[in-house]
């Protein structure tokens, strides 16, 4: 298989990359995938493109490095978020963990909250102030709730 972006076929590994214009994927070497800022360097994988609400890519391993570096806040940041908002906005957050599973609702907004950090190059810290701020659970909840 050939790589998109040297054109060689490489012995390392050819791996999906997001599309730069969001439609689908290419198949790249990972040396190219983080030259093209579509890979990360650290985990040596691709980027994968994340349903967040303003799209985006980003390293499935860092989302989850930053989650654990701050699991031990993920209570203290679930009831900032659910004490702060109106009714309405934590209604949807409610519904979203309902309606669908996977581990600890504590967890699933600290989650939601790093994948929008990582795919816009922000902080955990600049996304929850802009929830507080906004007052709104746009930025946790995916776009059908
Ligand atoms: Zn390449
Ligand atoms: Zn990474």
């Amino acid at each position: 298989m050939i790589c998109v972006f040297c054109k060689k076929d490489p012995l390392g590994v050819i791996v999906p990359v997001p599309k730069l214009d969001g439609n689908g994927q290419d198949m790249s070497c990972i040396p190219c995938a983080v030259e093209q800022g579509l890979g990360c360097a650290q985990h040596q994988e691709a980027h994968r493109w994340f349903a967040t609400r303003k799209g985006g890519h980003a390293c499935k391993s860092c989302i989850q490095d930053m989650v654990l570096e701050n699991i031990a806040r993920e209570r203290e940041i679930f009831v900032q978020i659910i004490s702060s908002l109106s009714p309405n906005e934590t209604t949807r957050i409610t519904e979203w963990l309902c309606e669908t599973t996977g581990g600890r609702d504590e967890t699933r907004v600290l989650d939601a909250l790093c994948m929008e950090a990582m795919t816009q190059g922000r902080t955990l810290q600049e996304v929850l102030e802009e929830v507080l701020t906004t007052q709104s659970a746009d930025l946790i909840v995916p776009l059908a709730y």
